[in-house]
């Protein structure tokens, strides 16, 4: 396939303002795609040249850009820079300043090879190198070809796709209906590689999805922990089970490979730099490789204080890393493995897998098992949420001891209990911003403003809207806001998006936040569970706690099944003190 056929394809998928279409379009692609071509085809439609896991850049900015655009056109820099401040869109003005058409341009393929290439340049020269790469790669493309090469060197690609988007093209390109999902997701979850899935799945068939194991260096997808009302609905629910303390850290994913370690957050990011004692820990285990799972927490051991997510992320990104690691150390408290020395530990029941956490770790400070509490007693279970809590913990997390690691599951396998004042949702609820009130341009400090948020629907693969936020943001967050949202701003509601309300200006569904609300209440003006004629949910009194962006993707929002299940439950009192 020529670059310049799939730029087609990208801009019939940009047009489009429907999830189905998304899908249709996609799937087209991928059934004309050979099996070299689908695994690179995989990564650019989401603007990579890799698995999101690995850190791959091509390393050039907007000003470098605007230079190679200059150069691969013959036009002076000051003619790019003038169109590029009409347009706001440096692919819109290689698309105003390239020739419509080409004799011969270069493949999928190719570019994903040269892209790679500029990607590898480093050291001293490199960015020079870079701009030369990539000015004679433009010169051999068409200008729409040219826009999109743009868009994908700055990762702004604005499709939307996210990765069940993919994963249901595969099935439809594959079989002509979404019966692969649930294989290609098992798959999806081992490896977190959609590019490895296409060609896989083009190669061998869906025969070789069995192949895809979990791997030390690909990061699975984490499994998650559903919610109960009290200790009461717990014990009933689970019977015996093993109950820790719940962290409000970072998720952390450890992978040791010999003397390598990478360690990924809960949205599968590469997070090892941000770490540099959990690498260290990690190293000195007496392991060939392993892949843990835990909850990384700084931890100030002068006022025996865990510090919280939002601060522990915020002061490593002003104090500096090293200087943070020696003043309040961070621990990584270890809850799982899933791999360890070639061996796949996931379809282990919990207790064995814990016991084997216990002894890998034994001896480190920084890495300490999560203290495990087995009872099937409703007073021990609710002694201990009491008990956390009132040491600043979140609260407990349950789990079923004889249950398997299900990577990407939210089940009852583990199952979080919280703080919980009575009359108040037990739980914040995680929301994806879709839009805001308040006019555009003009008010850009938001003031008076308000946002349009969404939950994620996982049966379809949409952001549906859930309410309007108002408050619980300073003056200096809304600005910080503001900031986060600019770049996501677009004219038209964007293809996943399902909405009744038509705010100012629609976002990208990208930024989560994290909020509180008081109740979960029926509402015919959103469309978060809403079927047919029936009334959605909304939320009452919601204020912003937190943003999450840093840990989470906007398909690792609250759910919608899990909003209908919160509603469910909030009217059955929980039975413990506020
Ligand atoms: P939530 O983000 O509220 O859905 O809660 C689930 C999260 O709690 C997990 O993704 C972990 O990051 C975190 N967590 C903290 N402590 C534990 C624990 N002992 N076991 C499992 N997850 C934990």
């Amino acid at each position: 396939m020529r670059f310049s056929e799939l730029a087609g394809y990208l801009d019939r998928l940009e047009a489009t303002r429907s999830r189905n279409e998304l899908v249709r379009i996609l799937s087209e692609v991928y059934r004309a795609c050979s099996v070299d071509e689908i695994e690179p085809i995989t990564y650019l439609i989401q603007g990579r040249l890799a698995p999101f896991f690995e850190p791959v850049e091509i390393g050039l900015g907007e000003r470098l850009l605007i230079s190679a655009i200059a150069t691969a056109y013959n036009t002076p820099k000051e003619d790019v820079t003038k169109l590029y401040r009409q347009t706001g869109d440096l692919g819109l003005t290689a698309l105003g300043l390239g020739p419509k058409t080409r004799p011969s341009t270069p493949t999928v393929v190719e570019v994903h090879r040269r892209l790679w290439e500029i990607a590898g340049k480093s050291g001293e020269g490199s960015l020079k190198a870079k701009l030369d790469l990539f000015a004679a790669l433009l010169g051999e493309l068409d200008a729409a070809s040219a826009k999109h090469l743009i868009r994908i060197t700055l990762g702004k690609m604005r499709l939307g796709i996210g990765d069940p988007t993919v994963l249901d093209a595969l099935s439809f390109a594959k079989q002509g209906d979404r019966s692969l999902r649930p294989i290609l997701e098992g798959a999806y979850n081992r490896s977190s590689d959609l590019g490895l899935i296409a060609r896989t799945l083009w190669a061998r068939g869906v025969e070789g999805m069995d192949a895809i194991r979990v791997t030390v260096g690909k990061p699975l997808r984490s499994q998650l922990a559903e919610r109960l009302p009290n200790p009461e609905a717990v014990i009933k629910k689970l019977g015996l089970v093993g109950i820790q303390p719940k962290y409000d850290g970072f998720r952390v994913q450890i992978h040791k490979d010999a003397d390598e370690v990478s360690i990924f957050s809960r949205n599968l990011e590469t997070m090892t730099s941000m770490f540099p004692e959990l690498v260290a820990a990690t190293n000195s285990i007496a392991v060939k490789s392993v892949i843990l799972d835990g909850e990384a927490i700084a931890y100030n051991p002068e006022s025996e204080e865990y510090v919280p997510f939002q601060e522990t992320t915020a002061r490593r990104r002003k104090e500096g890393i090293d200087e943070f690691a020696t003043r309040v150390p961070l621990r990584a408290f270890v809850f799982d493995v899933m791999f360890r020395d070639g061996a796949d530990l996931t379809p282990l029941p919990y207790e064995q897998r814990f016991a084997i956490v216990d002894e890998l770790v034994k001896g480190s400070d920084t890495l300490q098992a999560a203290p495990l509490t087995k009872t099937d007693s409703v007073e021990v279970l609710t002694r201990e949420l009491l008990d956390n809590i009132s040491r600043g913990l979140e609260g407990v997390v349950a789990k079923r001891l004889d249950s398997p690691y299900q990577a990407g599951a939210r089940n009852f396998n583990w199952v979080k209990l919280k703080r919980n004042t009575s009359g108040e949702l037990t739980d914040t609820i995680d929301v994806v911003l879709i839009g805001y009130y308040g006019g555009k341009g003009k008010r850009a400090e938001f003031g008076a403003g308000a946002l349009l948020a969404g939950v994620y629907d996982s049966d379809k693969d949409e952001f549906v809207t859930i309410s309007k936020l108002g408050t619980g943001l300073s003056d200096e967050g809304w600005r910080e806001l503001h900031k986060q949202v600019n770049r996501l701003e677009v004219s038209e509601k964007p293809a996943r998006v399902n909405s009744l309300l038509v705010p100012d200006v629609w976002l990208r569904p990208e930024v989560v936040v994290e909020v509180l609300a008081d109740e979960i209440t029926p509402s015919p003006r959103h469309t978060a569970g809403k079927v047919g004629d029936q009334p959605g949910f909304a939320l009452r009194f919601p204020r912003i706690v937190s943003f999450r962006s840093a840990d989470k993707e906007p398909e690792d929002a609250t759910t919608v099944r899990e909003i209908r299940e919160m509603f469910q439950q909030q009217h059955q009192r929980p039975t413990l003190p506020g």
